[in-house]
């Protein structure tokens, strides 16, 4: 197997209202594209993340301000989704993954959560991946809007190397705990996006890392609610640089943003054509 998919029926059914319809329609059309007829590319029914893990990546606090809203199940389950995809790619029964998800994570600090976010599935799963022994991992987040929860996680700890793209403008790196912010503007265009994320990319060519993330929201569509003005044609030249930049190593994207249905019955498999070594299909 090449690439693992995560999936759940239930994040198109509970998940966050603006996310959830876009999930149904987009894996049908994946299920359609002889993506999955073969062996290379196989799916998985994701299972929820260990509460003990979701608790230890949270404040006490968090989970107590949790207990009763009403995606708190799905937002779990969407951690364990990332996790899943995760655990086959570090385990090596496949080289790359995407994870559905029915809410997002990148928003979610230790103690607080806002934009669709309530558990940060990244943060979670590299608490999990360092129990399985692995240690450094690269996080490119594509998602228009600032990843501040996955910052509030590794801001400080050098063996996450976080690339963040982001609508506001100026860079910010902070080299020494490997942090950096990229603004590439609200309304950036396919080159530049691209252009920015192949600098991004290098900056990142010396650092060692086991394991890489992409935060993939599609809300950075010209049609969907995000701001960039990327067209169809960013999205598999967007997964092709990131996977020239990781080689060898596994690569997890996480559904992040997004919520056109037309966009997402497209990019989806678009970008898993490109992980399966399949693009143009
Ligand atoms: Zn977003």
């Amino acid at each position: 197997m090449l690439v693992a998919i995560t999936y759940h029926e239930d994040f198109g059914k509970r998940g966050f209202s603006v996310l959830k319809e876009r999930i149904r329609p987009s894996f049908e059309k994946l299920m359609q594209s002889g993506l999955v007829d073969g062996d290379e590319v196989q799916v998985f029914k994701a299972k929820p993340a260990p509460l003990e893990l979701v608790a230890e990546a949270h404040t006490t606090a968090h989970m107590a301000n949790m207990q009763t809203d009403p995606y708190r199940e799905v937002a779990i389950l969407s951690a364990g989704s990332v996790m899943m995809a995760a655990e086959i790619v570090a385990t090596g029964q496949a080289l790359r993954a995407f994870a559905y998800t029915g809410t997002a994570g990148h928003h979610a600090s230790r103690g607080s959560c806002w934009g669709f976010c309530y558990f940060n599935d990244v943060a979670i799963t590299i608490l999990r991946l360092r129990q399985m022994g692995l240690q450094r991992f690269l996080i490119v987040d594509v998602d228009p809007h600032f990843g501040d929860g996955t910052r509030d996680f590794f801001k400080g700890d050098a063996d996450v190397f976080h690339i963040n793209m982001h609508g506001g403008t100026g860079e910010e790196h902070d080299p020494l705990k490997n942090n950096y912010d990229i603004g590439i503007g609200f309304g950036a265009n396919n080159e530049r996006f691209l252009s920015a994320l192949k600098s991004a990319l290098e900056l990142a060519k010396d650092f060692d890392f086991q394991l890489a993330f992409v935060i993939f929201g599609h809300d950075s569509h010209q049609d969907d609610y995000g701001g960039f003005d990327l067209t169809f044609e960013a999205y598999p030249k967007m997964a092709q640089l990131i996977m020239d930049a990781v080689g060898d190593k596994g690569l997890v994207f996480v559904l992040s943003g997004g919520s056109c249905v037309h966009v997402a019955e497209r990019v989806i498999p678009d970008v898993i054509s490109v992980l399966a070594g399949r693009w143009p299909s």
